[in-house]
């Protein structure tokens, strides 16, 4: 549909086709085991696992797997922060040929079961803290297993007899008793499994690897089927681009969540191609990350714009060394310049800002990191990627015109999960039509300007506003609701919701904030509520969120 006649021109060590080698994502793990056995491929306060032992405890955690009827194809649910039982959990689960169904540890009990019965996974593997809404949600959907486990199970001594203590005090955590709950722990299964090699031979291009869920354009909870190829193809695509770097020889600050799928892919995947040390953290805090990075010295740091801002605004900044970072990409939401310039400033590497999306494994474009960079922009296709700007008549637009991002390359999903009306909506000939709205300038850089799904993006987490709207639907005093994404200085969007209320009904935002706090995750509950009383809608009835967006941009404007 196009060529790409700027590609040469602004990062020429980059290589525009690549060799993606036929393997699956275990042998990246088999690969950088056998080359680099005592490197250390993960340290989690404390804790470090050489490759040799990462490799020895996927083995346990598939052979554990097998052991309970795990077997090609069928989707098993990690619920986990950055632990290194993720890391584990998710090369086990691949090597026993199973389907890894990427779940968000702060699902509501309503959520996951949503989740679980659309992915139809029947095992999950989740944390302690997180087992009750996992023990709720059990109660509607059938799981054959649930395997828990705690922080304490991969920290040091004398960190794992402490932690338990300290969580105690917090009142979070109790001891849980596998025989009465009917779970099994984590722990005790890695223990009687078996580290024998495991290889259950899959298609690479057919066999889903990840289940990724996203809201696509429609806002609909979708599985993004991505297969080995996929993955692999975007591994490889993200290596080539940063190629400055060593086998062996990087360490990846490890702070975006793995169950989503930037830090899968920038940060673990990638990690383990490069058999680089990856520095795992469960929850991030600035001041946390600030002491991680003077001690332990990484030197590549995938991040969303809020870790970013997090750091260069932390009160203790100038008493930390972040000289180590070499390389960040930035993704999942716009980089504003001045954090960009500030961060660079401070650790003398390069920030660039990237874009993808979870249909795309995710990642399809970014500026060069040691090319010419163009503020603003999202930067050039990746090698293999080919990208067109489509206007509504169906025709690709002249640079300057503004039209929907539409892409095409080795790392595009395969479809979605049980979906073939929303894949085909959305795929086309392998075109994905990404829902973003942009242009591409004469240099063939590329800009994000507005979306034409109703998605709002608070710090790179996505909310879409038809799920809160059908939560205010349920309470009892509402009779309409309308969602829509509005400007916020840190998160860079945030949620607010007009609400009609019914007649002689009362619900104060407080009240309608835990209502929502009670059924959605923390990120998706509305922090601004306004009373209306009533909605503008269009003449079928249909609420135009459209307009309320609008009457804010006005009333901003105005002040
Ligand atoms: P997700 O599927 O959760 O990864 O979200 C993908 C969406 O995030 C994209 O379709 C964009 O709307 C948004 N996004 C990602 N990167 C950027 C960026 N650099 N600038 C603006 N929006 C972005």
């Amino acid at each position: 549909m196009t060529n790409r006649p700027w590609l040469s021109s602004y990062e020429p060590e980059v290589q525009q086709r690549l060799d993606y080698p036929s393997v699956a994502l275990t042998d990246f793990l088999l690969e950088a085991a056998e080359h680099y056995p005592n490197h250390e491929a993960v340290l989690f306060m404390g804790k470090k696992l050489s490759y040799r032992k990462l490799l020895d405890s996927a083995y346990r955690f598939a052979n554990a797997m097998i052991h309970l009827g795990i077997r090609r194809g069928d989707r098993v649910a990690l619920m986990l922060p950055n632990v290194p039982q993720y890391v584990i959990g998710y090369y086990g689960i691949l090597f026993a040929g199973g389907t890894v169904v990427q779940t968000n540890p702060l699902y509501t009990e309503r959520e996951l079961v949503r989740h679980l019965t659309d992915s139809g996974a029947k095992t999950i593997v989740c944390l302690d803290l997180v087992y009750p809404r996992v023990k709720k949600a059990s109660q509607s959907v059938n799981l054959n297993n649930i395997i828990v486990t705690g922080i304490q199970d991969y920290l040091p001594f004398p960190k794992n007899m402490l932690y338990p203590l300290v969580q105690k005090k917090q009142g979070a955590g109790r001891r849980l008793d596998p025989e009465t709950e009917n779970i099994r722990m984590f722990k005790q299964l890695m223990a009687r499994s078996s580290p024998k090699p495991v290889r259950t031979e899959v298609d690479l291009s057919e066999d889903v690897a990840v289940l990724q869920y996203t809201g696509g354009t429609t806002g609909t909870a979708k599985g993004a089927m991505l297969t080995h190829e996929n993955l692999v193809a975007n591994v490889i695509q993200c290596a080539s681009w940063i190629h400055r770097i060593r086998k062996g020889q990087e360490t990846i600050l490890t702070a975006v969540p793995l169950f989503h799928v930037y830090g899968m892919t920038t940060c673990m995947n990638l990690g383990i191609y490069l058999a680089a040390r990856m520095l795992l953290v469960p929850k991030f805090e600035a001041g946390m990350l600030l002491k991680l990075i003077d001690k332990e010295k990484p030197t590549l740091f995938p991040g969303a714009p809020t870790m970013y801002v997090g750091i260069i605004h932390h009160p203790q900044l100038s008493r930390y060394n972040l000289s180590s970072i070499e390389c960040c990409i930035s993704g999942s939401a716009p980089l504003p310049l001045q954090v960009q310039q500030t961060f660079e400033q401070l650790t003398g590497g390069r920030l660039v800002e990237g874009y993808g999306l979870t249909e795309a494994s995710p990642v399809t474009h970014a500026n060069p990191i040691w090319g010419r960079r163009v503020q603003g922009s999202i930067g050039i296709p990746w090698p293999d990627t080919e990208a067109v700007i489509m206007l509504d008549n169906g025709e690709p637009a002249e640079p300057g015109e503004i039209g929907e991002l539409l892409v095409k390359g080795p790392q595009v999903m395969k479809g979605y999960w049980n979906q073939p009306e929303e894949t085909a909506s959305v795929l086309k000939d392998g075109w994905l039509a990404t829902g973003d709205m942009g242009y591409m300038d004469k240099d063939g850089y590329f800009y994000i300007v507005d979306r034409k799904k109703e998605m709002i993006n608070a710090s790179g987490l996505k909310v879409y506003p038809r799920e809160i709207e059908e939560v205010l639907y349920q309470h009892p005093a509402v009779q309409e609701a309308a969602v829509i994404g509005i400007p916020d200085e840190y998160r860079g969007e945030t949620v607010k919701a007009f609400v009609v209320l019914r007649q002689g009904q009362q619900a104060t935002e407080q009240q309608l904030e835990q209502f929502c706090r009670e059924r959605l995750a923390s990120y998706k509950v509305p922090r601004v509520y306004e009373y209306r009383t009533e909605l503008p809608k269009t003449l079928v009835g249909k609420v135009l969120r459209r307009a309320l967006a609008e009457e804010e941009r006005n009333l901003r404007d105005s002040r």
